[in-house]
């Protein structure tokens, strides 16, 4: 049915990557461009063995920096995909979403853009391109992953079947998984201790809230999972479903860590590792934090040795025919049955399986229109169908006490 490029070939590309080419009904030609070839070529060689032979000659690789538009637009001018899925890094989201104006083919994310020299995130910079790809009749899907993505579909989903008014949204987030390393990240470990070095911030009666950051915590229960201690942070899936739900009093975002991480963390800052200043260090200019990238674990071989699983959903509390109902929808995915399917852990295939998603609906003609939107703005009922069909079911407690 459509021709889709996939730019990146980390975790959550090469999770996509598997899923887009279970989906052979919907994607008939596919190419895997990034940084580094070997890597797009290795992706390829996974779906040879984990999908077929047959099915991998359907998929082609090339180099590419996504950092440059003239560059992604030769590309796609050679392949003339009708989708490009950027599931490369926050800081590529611009130049691409540019080359895929200047070529004419539709786009998908998983991560709003973030300026390399500021840890800052928000949509306002994609945004200002509604106007661009409504004229040009293109579609931009923002947020594709699991959260922003899966929980901005769970909160779409809850709006439409089971409140009149959501008026209270905690996302929870917990990753209860053990990959056996004394400090390692799930994903990016330039984009994560960014994201988690920064301020807190929620959402109340029509205010952003700023904390220090994870001053806030709290002792939450997951399903199957147990108590852990859950810290509030700043997540970008708030800032666009506070407007698209505008009866919600107060949004917050919680994700746990433990005191191991937490101690890691804390002496990673103090000793000026988490720093994105450049320094100069024996006449070349390093940037701390990528340094640090360079030494840790990658994130693509923990799957091995990861036991445990993630649980990731939305505590909802608002009114249903005048009467106040509480709501938690959620996923748990387990790290070993990741990694038997694709070779990667949990939170590369939480993220990399509704990437796929939202591309197959893209190519069925039902998350098709024309503009800039985020994933809570389409039918979330396809959506919630594919998550049970591709290995991400969800479950529903309804009247539960929140915690929250
Ligand atoms: P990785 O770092 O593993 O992969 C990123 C890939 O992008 C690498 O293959 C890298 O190349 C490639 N890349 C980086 N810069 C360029 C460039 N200029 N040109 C071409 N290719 C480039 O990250 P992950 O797979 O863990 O994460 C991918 C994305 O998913 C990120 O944006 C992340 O923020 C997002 N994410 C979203 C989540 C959600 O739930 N919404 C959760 C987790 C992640 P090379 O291999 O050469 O380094």
């Amino acid at each position: 049915m459509g021709r889709v490029i996939i730019i990146g070939a980390g975790g959550v590309a090469t999770v996509a990557a598997i899923k887009v080419a279970k989906n052979a009904d919907v994607f008939t030609d596919v190419m895997i461009a990034s940084r580094t070839l070997a890597k797009c070529d290795a992706i390829v060689a996974s779906i040879a063995e984990k999908v077929g032979a047959e099915r991998a000659k359907n998929f082609q690789t090339a180099q590419v920096d996504a950092d440059n538009t003239p560059e992604l637009v030769r590309l796609f001018e050679g392949f003339k995909p009708d989708l490009v899925m950027n599931l490369a890094l926050p800081y590529q989201d611009l130049t691409i979403m540019d080359a895929c104006l200047e070529y004419g083919c539709s786009y998908l994310d998983t991560a709003n853009y973030e300026p390399k020299d500021e840890a800052h995130f928000e949509y306002s910079w994609q945004w200002a391109y509604r106007e661009r790809f409504e004229k040009a009749g293109l579609t931009a899907i923002l947020g594709c992953g699991f959260d922003p993505g899966v929980t901005s579909i769970f909160t779409a989903y809850a709006a439409k079947h089971h409140f009149d008014e959501i008026q209270y949204l905690d996302i929870v987030d917990c990753n209860a998984g053990n990959h056996h390393k004394a400090f390692a990240t799930n994903f990016n470990p330039e984009i994560n201790i960014r994201e988690i070095t920064q301020k807190g911030l929620y959402y109340e009666d029509g205010k952003w809230v700023e904390t220090e950051p994870l001053e806030i915590h709290k002792t939450l229960t997951y399903p199957n999972v147990g108590p852990k201690e859950s810290y509030l942070l700043h997540h970008e899936e708030l800032e666009s479903l506070v407007l698209n739900f505008p009866t919600i009093r107060r949004g917050r975002f919680w994700m746990t860590f433990g005191q191991e991480y937490l101690t890691h963390l804390r002496v990673i800052q103090d000793i000026g590792m988490a720093s994105i200043k450049p320094i100069n260090y024996e006449g070349k200019e390093i940037v701390p934090l990528q340094f640090l990238k360079a030494v840790l674990p990658n994130p693509q071989e923990l799957g091995s040795n990861y036991d445990g699983e993630t649980s990731i959903g939305c505590r909802i509390r608002g009114l249903k025919g005048g009467k106040e109902e509480t709501y938690y929808v959620y996923n748990n995915c387990s790290h070993q049955a990741a990694y038997e399917e694709t070779g990667m852990q949990g939170v590369s295939y939480t993220t990399g399986v509704p990437a796929c998603i939202g591309a197959r609906l893209f190519m069925q003609g039902l998350w098709k229109k024309a503009g800039v939107y985020n994933v809570e703005e389409f039918d979330p009922d396809p959506f919630m169908e594919e998550l049970n069909k591709q290995g991400l079911p969800w479950h529903e407690i309804f009247g539960g006490d929140l915690e929250l």
